[in-house]
């Protein structure tokens, strides 16, 4: 691997490690378990267990579950499924919801301290309150609630004695403070509320800001790293830290991942899956984990896209391009190649001997030195691509086309020698000469050609299905799309072909396979695939072939 030069936040670990701040580094990727993973947390992901892979240490996968409206336990599960098939294994599985006592407790010595007390208003009223960022916001009388009162209200909260939104818990900050999240943010409120761990157990959950961080000390997180818009937050974050004295995990912010023509947020993609935009979280054209796996993404060119586009502190947007280039690289390397006619038509070799087939053979994977070769079978009539000929060819063109030469890949050179249609002009077939001794490692004909097409023998031919991907939006940058984003879908995303054709070989495939489909892409095999139907996925184009 080459090597480059450190980002921002190997700079700061190093850092702190030489000064003895810390002896090992902990990190934790955070998911709230409301939605299956996407590109944007693969990013994340491989940059916390990146980072103490490199300085030694431990990550902990903990699941932020602090709110029981949104969350299940489908999601906890394809959440782990998706992080191990992505190559990483956590030091420890947690949630958020199994420090809720202890969160409580924090929230009582705040109290205590002074510095949290419980609020009647309703949610507008606080909002009012808070004043904007350029005036002050204004206390209320509840502020001045005693400690006492406060730890008794606060306890008929978690007893379940009001109703939802009847009181909140805040911090007791400033109410005048520059930075609107210090204006006396509100710790916990009150749900009557189902949690998929917790049951009925608590009426009352805490806010994002009361558990993130106080998380973070009790699992002794030393760098924890989010997304750019906590960068306000942070102060809030220290505060809490400092009031409680637990332990100091540093919140440390780099910007997220945006993909051109991608929608890259769970809110989003769940309305694509709910409003059936596409057939599920593991549709191929979702940038989700799951899709770009059914899609055939490897986990390496996934990690190695994430490396590629390093650690950034402003906004960006990132072309798709890119992670298909990373994609292509690998496949190019691993793939199998097996040869697939989508439009066929039909070949005859006039001189080649009735009824004979004969065995041919083909490398694998020329890019493997250590491919095992297969078998094919060749016979009389194949068939070839449509766009493979012309009937009034241009110059240059190396394909076949009448009295033109070509070579069938692992096969023989052939010559059309006529073209047969039909009574409405439509080509039923081409009648082609073949060239013996020009059979493929054995050649002594002598003769060069420059187009090499692919073939299968019709009948050895396998039909298979195969499904065609484009981008799943038009506009390239979302963010700045006008109107909803629902507004930009391609409504031609998904192209199905019901029947190609297969060289025999092909029977074989098994589910993690890899394929190049000669001059055509790679593929893998998706699961809606039957004994009697091979259904195949596009991966993705042999070439960036998409017009801009
Ligand atoms: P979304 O907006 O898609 O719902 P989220 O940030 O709310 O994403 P979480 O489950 O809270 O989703 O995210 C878990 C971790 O993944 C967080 O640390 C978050 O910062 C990170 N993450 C989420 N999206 C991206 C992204 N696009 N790029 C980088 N990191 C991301
Ligand atoms: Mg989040
Ligand atoms: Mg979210």
């Amino acid at each position: 691997k080459e090597e480059r030069s450190l980002n921002f936040l190997e700079e700061i670990i190093e850092e702190d490690l030489k000064a003895g701040k810390y002896t090992s580094i902990a990190t934790r990727f955070p998911p709230e378990p409301n939605g299956y993973l996407h590109l944007g947390h693969a990013k994340s992901i491989c940059l916390n267990f990146g980072l103490t892979h490199r300085y030694g240490g431990r990550t902990n996968l903990r699941f932020d579950d602090t709110n029981p409206v949104t969350e299940e336990v489908e999601y906890v599960e394809s959440i782990k499924n998706d992080v191990k098939w992505l190559g990483f294994q956590w030091a420890e599985e947690l949630y958020a919801s199994d420090y809720f006592e202890q969160l409580y407790e924090f929230a009582v010595t705040l109290i205590k301290k002074g510095l949290a007390y419980v609020d009647d208003s309703t949610s507008e009223e606080i909002a009012k309150q808070k004043g904007t960022p350029t005036t002050p916001g204004t206390d209320n009388p509840y502020r001045s609630r005693s400690i006492e009162e406060n730890l008794r209200l606060f306890e008929d909260m978690k007893d379940g004695k009001f109703k939802d939104g009847e009181k909140v818990l805040r911090a007791k900050i400033d109410m005048a403070h520059i930075n609107m999240h210090m204006r006396d943010p509100i710790m916990y409120r009150i749900k009557h509320a189902h949690h998929h761990r917790t049951g009925d157990t608590w009426k009352i959950y805490p806010m994002y800001d009361f558990a993130h961080g106080q998380s973070d000390a009790i699992e002794q997180i030393t760098h924890s790293i989010c997304t750019l818009e906590f960068i306000p937050h942070r102060e809030l974050y220290d505060w809490f830290i400092r009031n409680l004295e637990i332990f100091p995990s540093k919140q440390i912010e780099f910007a997220r991942l945006n993909l051109t023509y991608t929608a890259m947020s769970k809110r989003k993609l769940l309305q694509l899956v709910n409003e059936k935009f596409v057939n599920g979280w593991d549709d191929p054209r979702m940038p989700t984990i799951s899709g770009m796996r059914r899609r055939g993404y490897t986990p390496e060119s996934i990690r190695e896209f994430c490396d590629k586009i390093g650690i950034a502190k402003r906004e960006n947007l990132i072309d798709v391009g890119l992670l298909e280039f990373c994609v292509r690289e690998h496949l190019n390397k691993i793939a199998t190649r097996r040869m697939v006619v989508f439009e066929p038509i039909k070949v005859v070799l006039t001189n080649y001997p009735k009824g004979q087939v004969e065995m041919l053979e083909g490398e694998d994977n020329p890019e493997d030195e250590n491919s095992v070769t297969r078998q094919m079978p060749f016979s009389g009539e194949l068939y070839i691509e449509q766009e493979d000929f012309m009937e009034n060819p241009p110059k240059k063109y190396f394909r076949l086309s009448p009295g033109q030469m070509v070579r069938l890949k692992s096969a023989y050179i052939i010559k059309c020698e006529e073209v047969v249609k039909d009574a409405s002009g439509q080509i039923t077939e081409l009648r082609c000469s073949y060239i013996p001794e020009s059979k493929s490692g054995s050649d002594t004909s002598g003769i060069n050609v420059k187009g090499t097409l692919h073939w299968v023998s019709i009948q050895h031919a396998i039909p298979v299905e195969v499904r065609l991907y484009d981008r799943l939006f038009k506009a390239e940058d979302l963010a700045e799309a006008e109107g909803d984003f629902k507004d930009h879908i391609n409504q031609n995303s998904l192209q199905i072909l019901p029947v190609v054709y297969a060289e025999p070989a092909i029977k074989e495939a098994k589910t993690k396979d890899r394929y190049q489909f000669l001059r055509k892409g790679y593929f893998c095999i998706d699961p809606d695939s039957t004994a009697d139907k091979l259904i195949f996925n596009r991966t993705v184009t042999l070439r960036d072939t998409w017009a801009k």
